[in-house]
């Protein structure tokens, strides 16, 4: 089975999502979080859903994160202060260059980036869904609903006027048609450099670093910009909680300067660390899961 990514671009084989179905039994009965890779049920052979929303919906896990979304003015404030920090970049980068210098560039991710799919995430609630859908989300791009995020258009039209030239590099997967969605959403963010140069769309794998590593030869990347560790480096591609967290603090200097980080508390390799999979299957064994992962750390009560 083949399947789009956000948070990071995965190939299901039988074989994994068998030994991924054991190792999260076995971590629901133990109580502990994966220590090693993979843990998301196959859905072929859970158990029956009874945990998962019914009804109005109203114990659907993602209702939390979603209205965060959809509602907080702190959610779309840390959209501008990242896309300010970033421009204080771009413009430290062009007062700097020095004739002979390598042009300077930036990179960015797209989806929870430069482009919010919020009303992907209001249907899913509306159907009683409560993990990402990725045959829902396959159907949902081509109808255009995503919108910029917040100070993402005037951000990218700063650089453009600064001749500091924009690479987008997004993971995603819609078929034969995905170049050609990718490149529709620039034009109606109304993005510059909305071109074959500019825009890399990977639909087999969430590894970005050989394009950006490219892009790095001929030009002097300022920043990258992306809501997914992954979006930065190759090495942040962890599947463990703890060993992500440790990669993340060996690079906790490069956060605000040369990494500049967009919050998405939805969807993303996060997920992975939990689960094994970033998109994992709505199962209850899997809700059982993320129920540990939210008790890590609790209270005793006492
Ligand atoms: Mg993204």
């Amino acid at each position: 089975m083949f399947s789009t990514v956000r948070g990071g671009h995965r190939i299901r084989t039988l074989t994994s999502l068998v030994v991924a179905g054991l190792l999260s039994t076995a971590c629901a009965q133990t109580g502990n979080l994966p220590s090693q890779p993979a843990a998301a049920v196959p859905t072929a052979a859970a158990k029956p859903n009874t945990l998962g929303p019914s009804g109005e919906g109203l114990n659907n896990q993602l209702i939390g994160a979603v209205a965060w979304k959809q509602t907080a003015a702190e959610y779309r404030a840390l959209y501008y202060q990242g896309f300010n920090i970033a421009r204080m970049h771009v413009e430290a980068a062009v007062k700097n260059r020095k004739p002979g210098d390598k042009p300077l560039a930036v990179i960015t991710d797209m989806d929870d980036t430069i482009l919010l799919p919020l009303a992907y995430w209001g249907y899913l609630i509306n159907q009683n869904q409560d993990f990402f859908n990725d045959p829902e989300w396959d159907k949902w791009i081509p109808r255009d609903q995503i919108v910029p995020s917040p100070g993402s258009r005037a951000f990218l039209q700063f650089c453009k006027d600064n001749g500091v030239e924009v690479f987008y590099v997004t993971s995603r997967d819609q078929d034969e048609h995905t170049y050609d969605y990718a490149m529709k959403h620039l034009k109606v963010l109304g993005a510059p450099y909305a071109d074959t140069d500019h825009l890399t769309v990977l639909r087999d794998t969430s590894n970005k670093q050989p394009r950006q590593d490219e892009i790095a030869k001929k030009f002097d990347v300022v920043v990258y910009l992306g809501d997914n560790l992954n979006d930065f480096r190759r090495k942040f591609y962890v599947k463990n909680v703890d060993e992500r967290m440790k990669v993340m603090e060996s690079e906790r200097d490069q956060f605000g300067r040369k990494f500049v980080l967009f919050p998405n508390p939805t969807d993303g390799h996060w997920l992975a660390a939990i689960f094994g999979d970033s998109e994992p299957p709505p199962t209850d064994d899997n809700r059982r899961l993320f129920k540990k992962a939210a008790t890590r750390t609790a209270w005793d009560g006492r």
